[in-house]
């Protein structure tokens, strides 16, 4: 997963675009079909109004379904469109920082309530969507004698406060083990919710971009959708349609491959190494995914450009090859947008009367944006969230 990777802010960066020989489309979408949903035309209403199918505000529509509010959701190209179903498929524990990083941050009460939160949804997750779900675990590899030595100190604060870990040590390295944690197929998942929410009630409409948003209202271009109540559920490119929150996300690519089923390898549950800057998978069906290499071109990769580029590609092909051990070809290499925020935890905010907003997973938000999905759509038609108090007192 892309865990870790440094919340810096460095200089802005023009999008870079050049031609490409890359599919740019997911492992996760060989087989599967998408649902077409269709583009929102003329005037309608509904209590909530919700921008942006991903997984969170997929996540957020069902809760507001629980809560018996009438939802239409808006998105500017297809459900699971953006990172949500075309991201590494970890489903991991806590927040973007390891435990005892969190710790040191949040405090200890606070840290192992989110990381209990995290357990909880991803078994809310699993039985949500049992066919698109393994719950097998989870491998951090230390990458040095520093990694390894940051490992243990992980594994005595988890220790500490009675949670899953176990050290471990491989023919692959060295390092710990997650019982608790597991993989998804992002995509898959995406389409399910979005069906089902549509079977409770919901409407749903693709190609459908959010060009303005006020309290009551958002506009595309063929259509407006008038609402008591506007969520934005948008991780990369938040700041673009929200420019008020540019200061506290930021947009950054995050690029992946996969090959096809590769026997000479034999990888029981997803790895994160080398601080989590590299991340890989072995599928049900053989296939490897692997994301990372960022860090390595970290200027370049802020961008809202959604390209796949030649040189992150070759960085992660490497170490597909000599850190892997994959021969298989490559099948397919894709990228998306998601946004960093500047703080260990990611946004919600009401960002004007009426509109609330979510997003800023720093790489991590299968789970977490779940949950953000789940509470923004309590407070803002509630004012109030059980979820609040561990994952943003402040709000
Ligand atoms: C390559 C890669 C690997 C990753 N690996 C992992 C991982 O292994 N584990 C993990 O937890 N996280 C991972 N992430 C991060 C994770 O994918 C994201 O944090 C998460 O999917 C965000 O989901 P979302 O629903 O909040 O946002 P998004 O997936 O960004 O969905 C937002 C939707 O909003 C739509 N939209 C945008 N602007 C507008 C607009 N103006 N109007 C209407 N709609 C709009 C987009 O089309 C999109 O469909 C990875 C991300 C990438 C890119």
């Amino acid at each position: 997963m892309a865990v870790c990777l440094p919340r810096r802010y460095g200089r802005a960066s023009l999008p870079v675009v050049k031609p490409t020989p890359y599919d740019n489309v997911p492992a996760w979408g060989e087989h599967l079909e998408s649902a077409q949903y269709p583009d929102l035309t003329g005037d309608v209403r509904a209590d909530v109004c919700v921008v942006g199918l991903g997984g969170s505000g997929l996540s957020c529509i069902h809760e507001l379904l629980r809560l018996g509010h009438h939802v239409i959701g808006i998105d500017a190209g297809t459900v699971g469109g953006g990172a949500a179903g075309r991201n590494g498929g970890f489903l991991l524990a806590g927040t973007v920082e390891f435990y005892h990083d969190t710790v040191a941050e949040l405090g200890r009460d606070r840290a192992r309530r989110i990381y209990q939160l995290t357990l909880d949804e991803m078994d809310r997750i699993s039985s949500e969507t049992p066919d698109a779900v393994w719950r097998n675990g989870s491998l951090r590899l230390a990458d040095s004698e520093a990694e390894e030595r940051d490992c243990q100190l992980q594994l005595a604060a988890m220790r500490n406060d009675g949670l899953s870990v176990e050290s471990y040590e491989g023919p692959d390295g060295r390092g710990l083990l997650f019982p608790e944690d597991g993989s998804f197929n992002p995509l898959a998942r995406c389409r399910t919710l979005a069906r089902r929410a549509v079977e409770l009630g919901a409407t749903l409409h693709e190609q459908s971009r959010a060009i303005s948003l006020s309290n009551g209202e958002v506009r595309t271009r063929d259509g407006r959708v008038l609402c008591k109540h506007v969520i934005v559920a948008v991780d990369g490119h938040l700041e673009l349609l929200l420019p008020v929150l540019a200061g506290r996300v930021r947009t950054a690519r995050l690029q992946m491959l996969g090959t096809g089923p590769a026997p000479e390898v034999d990888i029981p549950r997803p790895v994160y190494s080398r601080w989590g800057y590299d991340y890989w998978q072995q599928l049900p069906d053989g296939r490897v995914v692997i994301g990372g290499c960022r860090d390595r071109f970290i200027d370049d990769e802020w961008t809202t450009d959604t390209t796949p580029t030649t040189e992150v590609q070759q960085c992660i092909e490497r170490v597909l090859r000599e850190t892997v051990g994959v021969t298989q070809p490559v099948r397919h290499r894709w990228a998306a947008a998601v946004s960093y925020s500047s703080g260990i935890m990611p946004v919600m905010d009401q960002v004007r009367p009426g509109v609330w907003a979510i997003g800023g997973y720093s790489g991590t938000g299968n789970v977490i944006g779940a949950l953000y999905g789940r509470m923004v759509a309590q407070i803002a038609v509630t004012g109030t969230s059980e979820l609040l108090p561990a994952l943003a007192p402040g709000v």
